[in-house]
């Protein structure tokens, strides 16, 4: 069980994690704790120079460790300590997310971090498993496909979910066999650090696994230019996933994959378990406070039972226990910072003033830090910015619709198709909806991610390409050669 804590008690190590040990480095940027709104910490930016240091490390380990050529099981006996570890320091890595971010400690001991350490152990388990193929030729020859590692990843993760997140990238890459360069966000750097530190205390050769801290601009440029890193793999926003395909496009030829926004649906026909649904419409936009890439933070709603839904939804926002983040009671999110509470008021005004009624919420709660109350906008146009933006916070809105067609309509958006959700106890509209949706998942009866790993994430449309989790993740960090022998 995480615990309340003073967070002025905890004091991250600053600096970037290379070759197995800090590189202490003078912070820059301002860290401020969303539950209080102080500046708390700062974090350093790693130049070029610094982000190259990191990459010739990786490359030098990825040789002397020869990590991609040992056996597999190896690499993943060591992943399974690591996630053992990661489990152990529980505490630890609560304090150090929910000091500086919108994590509530209440919800990382069993939550993320259980989370990502099974995640962890899922990846490390791939690593003797999957492979190539032998493929069918002729009698006169043998084919087959072989996979190999792709030597150094470069990752990019954002700050909504910082444990798991880093989890999602460095998993897949170490236990398919490549080293990792890693930048967190500079909003939440200090948890992804002690996680690479573990890695090292579980066994990891030194180098494998580094940490560069800085922002996207200098450090997350430096990293996807480099002409070192074999691949990259991103999670964060649309806006900074075109910048990434540009100044790859700029600075040479390699492999993405990019997990984007989204502005997700969530389907309700009049069939569906009324009380179900609300509970999970609910909790998939307070989820984080919204600020989750998967929010469903657009209903659509039959019209018949819009308004008994309206209300059994808003009663459960009603319940939300905003708190610090180090109160192991709080059970509602802050919001990332000034600038951010300050965007979802000005989307949230735009669309009231627009004609949008507010039902519940529409401005920040009272008390310190940057908490914004869970918001429900209805009669709003589809060209209202809240329908159209990604908002990131605890706003849902509500547009009501007569026919399959016309719900289906709303639900499609002309940018994001990350993640639906649909309720209706109709099997065949069930299964003709989650075709017809444009999304990269389609939750039915139900919402949000599960523990079911396996199960690929990732989006359609400008929600980005590739997959985060599942078979795809793995294989998403091998590259595959084809071999065609000619037998003599
Ligand atoms: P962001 O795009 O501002 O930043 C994400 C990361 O990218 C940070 O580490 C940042 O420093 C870095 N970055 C920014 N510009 C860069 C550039 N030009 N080059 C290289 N790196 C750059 O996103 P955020 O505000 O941290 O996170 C919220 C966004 O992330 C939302 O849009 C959310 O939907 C998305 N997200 C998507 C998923 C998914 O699985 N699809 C998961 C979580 C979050």
């Amino acid at each position: 069980m995480s615990k309340s804590f003073n967070p002025d008690d905890v004091s991250p190590t600053i600096g970037h994690y290379i070759g197995g040990a800090y590189a202490p480095a003078d912070g820059v940027i301002d860290v401020t704790r969303p539950s209080d709104g102080k500046v708390a910490a700062a974090c350093p930016v790693a130049d070029a120079g610094m982000v190259d240091r990191a990459v010739q490390t990786a490359k030098a380990a990825l040789k002397t460790s020869n990590w991609g050529g040992i056996r597999p099981r190896e690499r993943s006996k060591v992943l399974q300590r690591w996630a053992d570890l990661i489990e152990a320091e529980a505490g630890t890595l609560a304090m150090l997310e929910a000091a500086y971010s919108t994590r509530p400690v209440g919800q990382l001991g069993q939550g993320d971090i259980a989370i990502t350490a099974e995640q962890i152990r899922f990846f490390a388990e791939f690593a003797d498993k999957e492979d190539g193929t032998v493929v069918p030729t002729d009698d006169a020859s043998f084919g087959m496909i072989l996979t190999e590692p792709y030597g150094v990843v470069g990752a990019i993760t954002p700050w909504n979910f910082p444990i798991n997140m880093a989890g999602w990238k460095i998993g897949p890459a170490l236990a398919a066999g490549n080293a990792v360069v890693l930048k967190p966000s500079e909003m939440t750097p200090f948890s992804t650090l002690y996680m690479a530190e573990l890695a090292t205390r579980a066994g990891l050769p030194d180098g494998l696994l580094n940490i560069v801290l800085g922002d996207g601009e200098t450090t997350g440029n430096a990293i996807t230019a480099h002409p070192d890193i074999a691949k990259v793999s991103f999670t964060g926003s649309t806006a900074a996933g075109s910048a990434i395909m540009a100044n790859i496009a700029r600075t040479g030829v390699k492999p993405m994959t990019l997990e984007l926004g989204g502005k997700s649906p969530q389907i309700v026909f009049a069939d569906a378990d009324l009380e179900g649904a609300a509970s999970a419409i609910a909790n998939g936009i307070l989820s984080n406070a919204g600020q989750a890439c998967v929010a469903g933070s657009r209903l659509i709603v039959e019209r018949t039972i819009a308004e008994r839904l309206g209300d059994a939804i808003a009663s459960h926002m009603r319940a939300v226990m905003p708190g610090p983040t180090w109160d192991a009671a709080s059970k509602y999110s802050p919001i990332i910072s000034q600038r951010q509470i300050e965007r979802i008021d000005r989307i949230v005004k735009a669309a009231i003033a627009g004609g949008g009624e507010c039902m519940l919420g529409g401005g920040r709660l009272e008390q310190a830090g940057y908490f914004y109350a869970p918001t429900l906008l209805s009669s709003i146009g589809s060209s209202s910015p809240a329908i159209v933006e990604e908002i990131f916070g605890p706003v849902l809105t509500m547009q009501t619709f007569d026919t399959e067609e016309e719900a289906v309509a709303l639900a499609d958006h002309p940018q994001y198709g990350l993640a639906a959700g649909l309720y209706t106890k109709d099997l065949s509209r069930a299964l003709r909806l989650s075709r017809s949706l444009q999304a990269g998942t389609v939750w039915i009866n139900r919402y949000n991610r599960s523990r079911d790993h396996i199960l690929p994430t990732g989006g359609y449309k400008k929600s980005g390409f590739g997959k985060d989790l599942g078979r795809d993740a793995y294989l998403a960090n091998r590259k595959s050669k084809s071999v065609l022998i000619a037998l003599q």
